[in-house]
């Protein structure tokens, strides 16, 4: 396996703790056979672990040496298909033939951790995602109202998944070691999908331009902010129907009042056509 000098611009980060690896890939809820995704195997740290459990595994690796590496070391393995590409530009889906049972896996770059979760919580979803994050990050993932990691990234997973913590990884457990401490988050979709996706485009327009005016009163943002635009007679009616005041702010909004504000504002934000269910 390469050991050429790890890439920044990758978030090359390998995770060199046995323990942490077994921890990891035993949080994968697959059996022989099984439909797994892997995002930025690397050096192959999960990818053996996971390969000798006999899963159905596609690792979906950038880097070309590291990509070319384990596409030699797993050359007769049937069970393991290495994907060189982008995770973000590949069409997911389609690499493991069961999207719907398939589990996701990775410990990934921090720099593109939100387009990442973003992508897999995005219809259709698969059965279960099991990431390693930067903590402060998880902590969002995590979090609920009134506190201060309540943000759009609460409100975006919270409507699509159940997430729960698996366990916290300390930086030095990475060679080179990075600048922050990690956790191991589960994010399981949720069944069936609570949102049609024209529903779920409108929910993140209004929750996003929510918390970049977290210190602003939610009438304001409604009214003001310039994805939203909506006539007070419009919102004002909606409030009072949710028991609402115009002075609110969105940190005290819990993920299921976005959902509800969202349906009811209608086709009056967003620009985003209400697709049929
Ligand atoms: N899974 C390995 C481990 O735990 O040791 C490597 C983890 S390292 C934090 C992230 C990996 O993702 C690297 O191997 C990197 O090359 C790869 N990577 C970075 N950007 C990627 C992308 N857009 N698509 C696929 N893989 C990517």
């Amino acid at each position: 396996m390469s050991r050429r000098r790890p890439k920044r611009s990758l978030g090359q980060n390998f995770l060199v703790d046995p323990n942490l690896q077994r921890k990891i890939a035993g949080a994968v809820r697959a059996g022989e056979g099984d439909p797994v995704l892997e995002i930025g195997p690397g050096r192959g740290a999960l990818t053996d672990h996971l390969a000798r459990r006999g899963v159905a595994l596609a690792a979906v690796e950038l880097d070309d040496e590291l990509a070319a590496d384990l596409a030699s070391r797993y050359r007769d393995d049937a069970g393991v298909t290495v994907v060189h590409g982008d995770v973000l530009s590949l069409d997911l889906p389609s690499l493991t033939g069961d999207w719907a049972r398939t589990t996701v896996v990775g410990n990934i770059p921090y720099n593109i951790t939100t387009p990442i979760v973003f992508r897999l919580l995005t219809l259709p979803y698969p059965a279960d995602i099991v990431l390693t994050v930067q903590a402060e990050v998880a902590a969002r993932m995590l979090s609920g109202p009134g506190t201060r990691t309540y943000g759009a990234l609460t409100v975006g997973v919270a409507v699509h998944a159940r997430a729960s913590r698996i366990c916290k990884v300390s930086r030095t457990a990475f060679r080179p070691v990075p600048g922050v401490d990690s956790t191991v988050v589960r994010l399981t979709p949720r069944s069936p999908p609570p949102l049609a996706p024209g529903e779920a485009d409108r929910v993140r327009v209004l929750t996003r331009a929510a918390f970049s005016w977290r210190r602003k009163q939610l009438g304001t943002i409604l009214s003001r902010h310039p994805d939203l635009g909506i006539p007070r007679e419009i919102w004002s009616g909606v409030l009072a129907s949710r028991s609402l005041s115009p002075t609110v702010r969105p940190e005290q909004l819990p993920p299921a009042e976005f959902v509800a504000l969202s349906a009811m504002l209608g086709e009056g934000f967003g620009g985003v056509p209400v697709a049929p269910r």
